[in-house]
This record gives C-alpha cells, sequence and structure tokens, in this order.
C-alpha cells in the first residue's frame, strides 16, 4: 500500500505579520516548513512526498528539502490561491496506482509519527478517510451578528487537525469533480464528507498547535 503525503505550504501568512511566506518564517534554527517535511521524511508510514510550496518559493523550498536531506520529496508545485486549491495542485502529482493520500498542513510543525499510524491504519477498517480529533474545552456558541442565536452541545464537538489520511481516488473524486467551489472548505475531510464519503475522527494530539500568529511561534518553539 503507498501512502503519498501532501504538504501545504503555501499560505501568505498575513496574521504572522512576517516579510515572507509563513512556510518560511523562523521556527527554531529553520524554516517552519522544515520541521514537518523532515518528520514526514522520517516517517515509516510515508513512502512519498508532493510540497505546495508558496507561488515562487518553489527552488527555496527544493533546496530545504535537500539541505535536511528528505530523499522523499517528489514534486514541488506552486500552490493556489485557497488551500484547497494547493492541494488540488499538489495531488495532480500524486500517481494513479497510490493507495493513500496524508494530507498535513506545514502550519502543524510537532507531528508525530504516532499520529500519522492512527489516521493511516484507520483506513484499514473500511473508511474512506481518519481526522486527528481534540475534545473541545470551551463552550461553542452560534452567533447570527453579535446575538447569540444557538449553543451547541460540546459533548458532541471536536477540533480537527492535520494530518488526514484518504483513500486516494476517494480524495481525487472529492476535489478534482466536486460541485463545491474549493475555497468553501477549511479541510479536506469536509470535501470528502460533501461527496458523501465515511470519515472517522481518532485521537489527536494536543502538541499539533496550528501556527497562526506570532505567539503561535513562540509557544511551539518551546515545545522542540
Ligand atoms: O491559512 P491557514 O493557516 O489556515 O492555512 C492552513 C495550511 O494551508 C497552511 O499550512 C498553509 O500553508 C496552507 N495553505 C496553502 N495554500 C493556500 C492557503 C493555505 O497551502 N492558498
Amino acid at each position: 500500500m503507498s501512502v503519498w503525503a501532501v504538504l501545504a505550504a503555501a499560505g501568505s501568512g498575513d496574521r504572522l505579520g512576517a516579510e515572507r511566506p509563513k512556510a518560511f518564517v523562523r521556527l527554531g534554527d529553520r524554516p517552519l516548513l522544515g520541521e514537518s517535511l523532515e518528520r514526514l521524511d522520517a516517517s515509516e508510514w510515508v513512502d512519498a512526498i508532493v510540497v505546495a510550496a508558496p507561488p515562487g518559493w518553489e527552488e527555496p523550498t527544493i533546496l530545504l528539502a535537500e539541505e535536511l536531506g528528505c530523499s522523499k520529496v517528489s514534486a514541488c508545485v506552486a500552490g493556489g490561491a485557497t488551500r484547497g486549491e494547493s492541494v488540488r495542485l499538489a495531488l495532480a502529482e500524486v500517481p494513479d496506482d497510490a493507495a493513500v493520500v496524508l494530507v498535513h498542513d506545514a502550519a502543524r510543525p510537532l507531528l508525530d509519527d504516532a499520529v500519522v499510524e492512527r489516521v493511516v491504519t484507520a483506513l484499514n477498517e473500511g473508511w474512506d478517510g481518519a481526522v486527528p480529533v481534540l475534545p473541545v474545552a470551551d463552550t461553542i456558541k452560534r452567533l447570527d451578528g453579535d446575538r447569540v442565536v444557538e449553543t451547541l452541545d460540546r459533548d458532541e464537538l471536536r477540533a480537527v487537525q492535520t494530518p488526514q489520511a484518504f483513500v486516494a481516488d476517494v480524495l481525487r473524486r472529492a476535489l478534482l469533480s466536486g460541485s463545491e467551489p474549493l475555497t468553501s472548505w477549511t479541510d479536506c475531510s469536509a470535501a470528502v464528507e460533501a461527496s458523501g464519503g465515511r470519515v472517522t475522527g481518532v485521537p489527536g494530539d494536543p502538541r499539533l498547535l496550528k501556527i497562526t500568529e506570532a505567539a503561535d511561534l513562540e509557544r511551539v518553539a518551546a515545545m522542540l
């Protein structure tokens, strides 16, 4: 069974306020992208990697992969305007005979191989996709403007992370032929769910924090 990883790293990172794309801000002694790239490359579950790089940063991405000795990087494409577009463009580089596609956000650097194992092995139980989930600590409400209109049942809610694993053909169908515009999905699972795919939640990892703002970088750097 061949597992191809797609690393979504093409975001601009405007909310970080850096002069460079988020994937190339420094985390410890290397660009943020280097952390997840090296961890995916070292994973015994991953056979090959396609990176969706920030447009214009394909060459620095390939150089970084070489510098880190990431021998599984098979292709590097320029990402698109949205995350969905970036994943779709990277997916075009995944060969037809790939069995599983693992989609990960470079914005979550502290990738533990145990999470990769949990999402990939869940597919053996017949699911089309598997996503890491965490319980929600806050009470979550739905608002219409500034008016609270609903309090959701917290026991039914989960926060969802990456990496997310999918049967390759199911993800391809969902992203390449889905009727929804790719812009409306904030993760790949949503596209698979919308096309009728069955997705399961497996335990996530509290260390898999997502870097959004400068303070997140400091928190994660302290956990390295
Ligand atoms: O912007 P946000 O932090 O939600 O992005 C999540 C992930 O998607 C990041 O790793 C980012 O690099 C990636 N992304 C992308 N292409 C875009 C926007 C975001 O690959 N156009």
